[in-house]
């Protein structure tokens, strides 16, 4: 079993810190119960460096000591599978779980990363390999084993060298593939009890509640145990609190308006401007938003979507919309949904907001969020908003360095939100304008920012 790991961030080195594997010293085997584990690099320079992780499974020790005869011939020491996760654990625990002593600012860099993987059993084929990996915006290239390549006509086995690439923090996608490794194989080595239960929700924080194949890596990862399944699934809506609970002090000088209605108000305003029709209002939450556009006649077809089931209830019994005429009912869809995965559902709409959302999601997710909304709905006029980050120490309850809301993954200054604001701009065939909201401090800026994106050709 081999998994390769590869990185063209410079210096390419620092890839032993992030690994707590120095490639300038050949390292121990671990000795796990199957076997043994090595890691040995084979490429160091300062432009690109490759480690591997070999894992040696002893098939005699495997059936050793079971007591009944056991079938020695099968594919276990070589396929990739739960044992190779359970190697990683062990033997890149630092680099998994993201804690790098000498770069832990590297730790939480997104870095290019290519993952090569031999021999990995897709049980479920390319469809599956594509299916798992994609939506968490890996490129995928998978190369189909034959079973024997002395006769072709047996066709393809169930195995695939597996190459993934894609721009992440490490400890990120090792998590990903902690988890999917066995869920392809679907099979593990070990029982699974309400232990796995945890560790999938622990390890699948921030990318399983959503991903659209969630119940099927659950019950893979699972062995197919119901009541765990169950359990699982159930424990899996992301926990996510309303804005409400934010720690927006008002200050004594802010307008009697709270911050986040000046917000809503912005944006709407901004929706009014642009004459659009039909508006999406993406991570809605509770449906504020939503309520102020079902006050205005220009906004003909009003859809909300969030991630959040209690949410969009929520949202349903805030604005009354069982009460609702059919006609005026008809106006308004909630739709559970993602922003990092496509919905076709959410194409063909003149504008989109995101109040508050961004900083929800994990920042290597934003790659995917920015080509479902801009690539994919790619709406006439995209509205985001979020915290700025430099304006926090003006809240004297909010102690120094934290952040606005428990459930924030980051906060930008105004260079930081800028800049990506440009950025996505100019992938996508957009212009933009970025300008504060709320109470302005002469020296920190205004407590909220917002960036209008407009289509290139769009004269709105
Ligand atoms: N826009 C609302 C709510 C902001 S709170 C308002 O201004 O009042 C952030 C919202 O984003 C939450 O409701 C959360 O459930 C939602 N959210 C977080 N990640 C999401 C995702 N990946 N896709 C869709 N919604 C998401």
């Amino acid at each position: 079993m081999l998994l390769t790991i590869t990185t063209t961030y410079q210096p390419a080195t620092d890839l032993g810190y992030l690994l707590h594997k120095n490639p300038a010293r050949a390292q121990p085997p671990t000795e796990l119960s199957f076997g043994q584990a090595h890691v040995f690099y084979s490429e160091v320079s300062a432009e690109r460096c490759s480690a591997h992780l070999l894992l040696d499974v002893d098939p005699v020790g495997l059936v050793r000591g079971h007591g009944q005869p056991q079938q020695y011939v099968n594919d276990r020491p070589y396929a990739a599978s739960s044992f190779l996760s359970v190697a990683l654990a062990r033997v890149l625990r630092e680099g998994l779980t993201g804690r790098s002593r000498e770069r832990p600012e590297l730790a939480n860099t997104l870095i290019p990363l290519e993952f090569q993987i031999a021999c990995v059993p897709s049980r479920g084929g390319e469809k599956l390999l594509r299916g798992l990996f994609e939506p968490l915006g890996y490129s995928v290239d998978a190369q189909s084993l034959e079973l024997d390549e002395r006769f072709p006509a047996w066709g393809d086995s169930p195995y695939f060298n597996l190459t993934l690439r894609i721009t992440a923090t490490l400890s990120s996608a090792l998590t990903h593939l902690y988890v999917l490794i066995p869920v392809l194989d679907d099979d593990k080595h070990y029982w699974v009890g309400e232990d796995e239960v945890q560790k999938l929700l622990r390890f699948g924080s921030g990318w399983l509640e959503t991903h659209p194949l969630r119940e099927e890596i659950a019950a893979r990862y699972l062995k197919h145990r119901r009541a765990l399944t169950r359990s699982l699934l159930a424990q899996l809506e992301p926990d996510l609190e309303s804005v409400d609970d934010v720690n927006e002090e008002i200050p004594v000088t802010e307008p009697a308006q709270s911050l986040h209605q000046q917000r809503l108000e912005t944006v709407l305003a901004e929706l009014r401007r642009s004459g659009a029709k039909r508006v999406l209002d993406l991570g809605c939450g509770e449906g504020k938003l939503l309520r102020l556009l079902m006050a205005d006649k220009q906004f003909e077809q009003i859809t909300g979507m969030d991630v959040s089931h209690r949410a969009l209830e929520f949202a349903e019994k805030r604005l009354k919309l069982a009460e609702l005429p059919e006609a005026r009912r008809a106006r308004v869809t909630l739709l559970q949904g993602s922003l990092t995965y496509r919905d076709v559902r959410l194409e063909g709409f003149d504008a989109a907001a995101l109040v508050e959302v961004i900083e929800h999601l994990e920042l290597y997710r934003l790659a995917a969020l920015e080509r479902t909304v801009f690539e994919f709905m790619r709406p006439r006029v995209v509205i985001v908003t979020t915290p700025n980050a430099e304006y926090n120490a003006q809240w004297q309850t909010l102690p120094a360095g934290a952040m606005r809301h428990s459930d924030h993954r980051f906060e930008w200054t105004r260079a930081e939100f800028t800049d990506w604001a440009k950025r996505v701009a100019s992938s996508f065939g957009y212009t933009v304008r970025v300008s504060g909201v709320g109470l302005e401090d002469a020296l920190v800026g205004a407590a909220s920012q917002m960036a209008v994106f407009t289509l290139v050709g769009d004269s709105a």
